[in-house]
């Protein structure tokens, strides 16, 4: 009688502590080793355009791309912690994420797969030897209009490519472990270079802010066989310069490379950061002897060895459960005058980007431009362990800082740009306030914008990442 009044209690306590273990997939707890309890899948497509394309990046180009250097991938890792938590991050040498070619894979790896649009991360590394996905005429007024077509067809495939990947990548799932590391590579260089009178002009400025830390999360299987590595930078993937027309995925594409050549077997796969002021030094025509290639294919070689430093330098389990959260910050354009826009128009030479400014004179005239911008914001928290943050567009470097900087707890944080949208630069209350390339000009020339962003866009930015994070760790 005595012993059942004791061992009563005791079983319902040790369920209750079981069903409580359980709840949110917490079951790492009572495991002992953190990092098991996954399911990994990981795919590679190849997406190098099968003809001659109008290239992204540089608007100069006046012809179609010639040849190719290295062939471009799309590949796809699948997440999944022991309670059904997914994520699906989908990498790709590519020059931007349109915004709805993301709402296309989204929408189609929902119906197909069941997969939740926050359960998706699309990144792209910013090559600029790359297609350009945008199908808009204007695109291709400098390049040749008969561009167009072939850019279409490319961006329809693309989309279906994308969509097969994911369900592949899922498709593979098998036990594993996760842990994350990271090291250092040092050929980024902020590129916003303060002028005696006052502007900011594009060049290498040695003292101005960079994030040289390359995040890195192994993924390995029950075997101990590594099975994917996922590795971040922030730094423009633009080692070749406008004159380059052979298709390639710049420094990323040969890191990739290189890093599957290390680890047979394994797939490599680049998440660009928050590299919207970061160019690779040297680049194009800096050094007599080294043509643009030899220098993308150093830079990829420093990248891939900084992740082989990571993948021997402390590795940390990483322990789920696996929760993600997307939105959208709201995020205001600077209303130009008329004045401003006509100034912008007469200095103007370029003939599309002139037929542009003329709509957003109209625009401005009649009250129809738009007042703002939806933003994504992705933040994806993996237990206590490791928090990733995924932005839209072009953040500069001190998105990543700042970010880095003010989030609380323990857990180690990663910072992305470039994910789910693109084609608006992103620049700090300072960088807008500055003006110069990132904080003024090319949001206003070379996307669809009706002019750069007011400077209230930082605050804006990090106080949804802040919400978002809490939202995650309540
Ligand atoms: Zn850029």
């Amino acid at each position: 009688m005595k012993t059942l009044w004791l061992e009563f209690p005791i079983r319902v306590l040790f369920a209750a502590a079981m069903l409580s273990a359980f709840r949110g997939g917490r079951l790492w707890a009572a495991s002992g080793d953190q990092a098991t309890g996954w399911r990994a899948g990981v795919a590679t497509a190849k997406i190098t355009p099968q003809e001659p394309m109008g290239m992204a990046g540089y608007a100069q180009r006046n012809r179609p791309s010639k040849g190719v250097i290295r062939d471009l991938f799309a590949k796809a890792l699948a997440l999944e912690d022991a309670a059904g938590g997914k994520l699906v991050i989908v990498t790709m040498d590519e020059h931007m994420v349109p915004h709805d070619l993301r709402e296309h894979v989204a929408r189609e790896t929902a119906a197909r797969y069941g997969l939740k649009s926050e359960e998706l991360l699309v990144n792209a590394s910013h090559t600029h030897c790359g297609p350009e996905l945008r199908t808009d005429d204007r695109f291709f007024d400098h390049a040749g209009k008969e561009l167009r077509e072939p850019a279409v067809r490319y961006r329809a495939w693309l989309e279906g490519r994308l969509v097969e990947l994911v369900g592949e990548a899922l498709n593979t799932r098998s036990t594993g472990r996760l842990e994350h590391s990271h090291a250092r590579a040092g050929f980024a260089m902020n590129r916003r270079r303060p002028e005696p009178d006052g502007r900011v002009s594009l060049g290498a400025y040695p003292s101005g802010p960079v994030d040289h830390e390359v995040p890195v999360l192994k993924v390995t299987s029950s075997q101990g066989k590594l099975r994917a590595v996922l590795f971040g930078y922030a730094c423009h993937n633009t080692t070749f310069g406008g004159d380059e027309y052979q298709i390639n995925g710049d420094y990323a594409g040969f890191a990739q490379a290189n890093l599957e050549a290390s680890y047979p077997g394994a797939t490599a796969l680049f998440i660009q950061g928050c590299a919207g002021d970061q160019d690779p030094y040297p680049r194009v025509n800096l050094v007599p002897d080294q043509p643009a290639v030899e220098l993308a294919r150093q830079h990829g070689r420093a990248l891939a060895n900084a992740v082989s430093t990571a993948l021997a330098a402390g590795l940390k389990p990483v322990g789920g459960p696996l929760t993600s959260v997307l939105r959208y910050a709201d995020v205001p354009y600077k209303m130009l005058t008329r004045a401003e826009v006509e100034g912008r128009l007469a200095q103007e030479k370029l003939p599309a980007v002139r037929e542009h400014m003329r709509k957003v004179l109209e625009q401005i005239v009649n009250g129809t431009a738009a007042k703002s911008y939806a933003w994504p914001i992705q933040v994806v928290q993996f237990g206590k362990d490791l928090t990733l943050v995924a932005m839209g567009g072009e953040p500069v470097v001190d998105y990543s800082l700042r970010i880095k900087r003010e989030l609380p707890g323990a857990a180690r944080v990663w910072v992305a740009g470039y994910s789910n949208d693109g084609y608006l630069y992103l620049g700090t209350g300072k960088v807008i306030g500055e003006g110069g390339y990132e904080g003024y000009s090319a949001n206003l020339r070379m996307m669809n914008n009706p002019g750069p962003l007011a400077s209230s866009a930082e605050e804006i930015v990090v106080g949804k990442v802040h919400e978002l994070w809490r939202r995650l760790n309540p």
